[in-house]
């Protein structure tokens, strides 16, 4: 049931020559490296035999530290130590700035497209700090596997956009891997529960990680995962169950909440320290001690399940509304749902697994260990692309999350590649020019399910010129939009008779998160009825304008010549008829007007096009004519 087989150039599969792939989940929290060896998956660990990487990265003076060495500082220094790094991909300094939660670091002020983090060590970009991660990811598969890596599949989430997914790309190849393919997050642990070789069907993928809750509806079509919906919280995760279990500690010791100790960060980080610890040992054990000994804080206890479960419970009510909200967006109810996926570490809580059962009416898969699930999946598509598998193997598709297109006249938005295209792909339209001798086109590439481009959002904007001087709607430029199978996006636009050519890669320099494609594709829909409205005035209104514009300019060179004063006077007075309607934003009298000219004018252009001919003609044969037309 392959869909489309696709061969990465050079690497199509020769047999007996096995290639070193693996698949990498870069994580906000906690980073890691999985590869498939004889046959099986393996997520690969540390000297100290962990497997999982913590996405931290410390810039000290003489050295740049990653994972667990780098954590101790995060408190202690929190200028020089970049945590949640992924937060950070792909956006601008002003969204940063304007962020509370990168307020520990100081940015750089220039006018560079990726901002900067000041660290003693020198200026860090996000992409920088990335890299860093993946390279300690990469130096463990070297080790492990004695050679060096053919290809990697790095997974993102569903919502990272173009932006996001250019700067994990970027990151990459700064850490010198070959990047295979990036790989929607929830279709890897799709992959890794094997549902890609199964029925159609629809699968939700619940993702609890340290700082984030991301909840993906999947329809598998076919072997194509399509992502119906996405949705979540960007600031809910295991570190706020910490929050709550350190303020029931600090309660009980006698003392305010973590909020009031910003003076003294070791309490905080002691505090929070043990209520992870703590949490995590309930995952097996019914009770567990605590015991707290540092400057100003002395404390003894004992932390039961049903008390911890009291705790967390409103925050896991709260992942269950922002499951209910993405299955209204997918338009699906509990029926509709095969399987439930449970991913990132706080998916352990076996508080989190009942809820999300008794609410998906359904036993949750957890049988694959949480945290390894995505690199799982990862590394399975990476041994895939990379050329070890026979060709009959599935590859994934994915699909483009927004519809993408370009502006025309009115401030209308042409969708030429719609939501949920599979990617990759490549589709072409037509367009020309508005008016007479227009030798240059603005073309502006947006995205969105609205009709006018002011709804929709601004990826670029490019221009082409020379186009060579022709009557309007003579030139034909050929607009081509391509999405890579990593989901970004070139545009190129070529005029057919001249071959003039221009194109854009498209890296636009800020991230939309998934609640702002949430918003803009609900806006989408219960906007639907306006935007057709709207679409159809914003028409109309060019249409009367090019109308008006063709009109004023037959006039000026043979209005007097072929009209009598009767017959120019009752078309000036239709002319004037739809000037005067064209602002009044109704589309149906618009139209009306323009219908009252074009039969007014109908003599008059008849005649023209008589003249025209004629002229044409004049001084030729009529075979000759009929020769150089064709
Ligand atoms: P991310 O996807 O954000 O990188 P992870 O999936 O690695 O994050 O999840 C990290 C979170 O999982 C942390 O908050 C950690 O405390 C939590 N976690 C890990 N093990 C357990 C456990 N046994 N019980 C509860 N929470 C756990
Ligand atoms: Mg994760």
């Amino acid at each position: 049931m392959a869909l489309l087989h696709i061969a990465e150039p050079g690497q199509s599969s020769a047999p007996h020559q096995h290639k070193l792939a693996a698949g990498i989940d870069l994580g906000t929290t906690n980073s890691l490296v999985a590869t498939v060896r004889s046959g099986q998956v393996e997520t690969l660990p540390d000297e100290a035999d962990r497997h999982l990487l913590p996405s931290v990265v410390y810039y000290g003076k003489t050295a740049v530290l990653v994972g667990n060495p780098a954590l101790e500082y995060s408190l202690t220094d929190p200028h020089n130590t970049v945590v949640s790094v992924k937060r950070m991909m792909g956006r601008g300094l002003a969204d940063m700035q304007n962020n509370q939660q990168f307020h520990s670091y100081r940015f750089a002020q220039n006018d560079s497209a990726v901002p900067r983090i000041i660290t003693q060590a020198g200026e860090v970009s996000a992409i920088e700090v990335s890299a860093q991660i993946l390279a300690t990811l990469k130096q463990r598969a070297v080790a492990t596997l004695g050679g060096e890596l053919d290809g990697v599949v790095i997974t993102v989430p569903a919502y990272f956009d173009d932006a996001q997914r250019q700067a994990t790309k970027d990151a990459a190849k700064l850490a010198g891997l070959n990047v295979l393919r990036l790989l929607n997050e929830p279709t890897a642990a799709a992959v890794a529960y094997g549902l890609d070789a199964g029925n159609d069907g629809v699968i939700a993928v619940y993702d609890l990680g340290g700082g984030t809750f991301d909840i993906s509806i999947l329809r598998l079509n076919k072997g194509v995962f399509e992502v119906l919906a996405t949705g979540g919280d960007s600031a809910l995760g295991g570190d706020d169950f910490d929050q709550a279990i350190g303020n029931w500690i600090l309660a009980e010791a006698g003392l305010d909440k973590l909020a009031t100790h910003a003076a003294n960060p070791v309490l905080i980080r002691s505090v929070l320290q043990h209520a992870r610890r703590a949490k995590e040992s309930l995952a097996q054990q019914p009770q567990t001690d605590i015991n707290i000994e540092i400057e100003g804080l002395h404390w003894q206890g004992c932390l039961t399940r049903e008390r911890m479960q009291a705790l967390i419970l409103p925050l896991v009510k709260n992942t269950l509304l922002a499951c209910r909200r993405v299955m209204r967006d997918a338009k699906i109810t509990n029926d509709d749902i095969n399987e439930v996926i449970m991913v990132g570490g706080s998916t352990r809580t076996l508080l989190v697994r009942e809820k999300v059962g008794e609410f998906f009416a359904c036993e949750p898969l957890t049988s694959i260990d949480p945290d390894r699930v995505v690199a799982t999946g990862a590394a399975l598509q990476a041994d895939v692309l990379v050329g070890n598998k026979p060709d009959d193997s599935l590859l994934l598709l994915d699909v483009i999350p927004l519809s993408l297109g370009i502006e025309t006249m009115g401030g209308l938005a042409e969708k030429i590649i719609h939501r949920n295209t599979v990617i990759p792909v490549a589709k072409a339209q037509d367009f020309t020019t508005y008016k007479d001798g227009q030798t240059a086109m603005a073309i502006h590439v947006v995205q969105g399910e609205r009709e006018l481009v002011d709804d929709c959002r601004s990826l670029a904007r490019f221009e082409l010129r020379g186009i060579p001087p022709q009557v309007a709607g003579a030139a034909r430029i050929r607009v081509t939009f391509q999405v890579d199978a990593d989901g970004l996006l070139i545009v190129s636009a070529k005029e057919r008779n001249s071959g003039v050519e221009a194109s854009v890669d498209v890296k636009p320099s800020y991230g939309l998160t998934d609640n702002e494609i949430e918003t803009m594709l609900k806006a989408s829909m219960d906007y639907a009825r306006d935007d057709m409205l709207q679409r159809s005035l914003r028409e109309q209104q060019v249409d009367a304008r090019r109308t008006l514009e063709a009109l004023d300019a037959a006039l000026a060179k043979d209005g007097d010549e072929l009209l009598s004063a009767a017959e120019k006077d009752s078309i000036m007075q239709a002319r004037q008829y739809l000037l005067d309607n064209i602002d009044n934003n109704d589309a149906e009298s618009i139209k009306a007007a323009i219908k009252q000219l074009e039969s007014d004018c109908e003599a008059y252009v008849a005649r023209r096009m008589n003249s025209n001919i004629r002229h044409v003609m004049q001084g030729h044969s009529i075979n000759e004519y009929s020769e150089n037309k064709e």
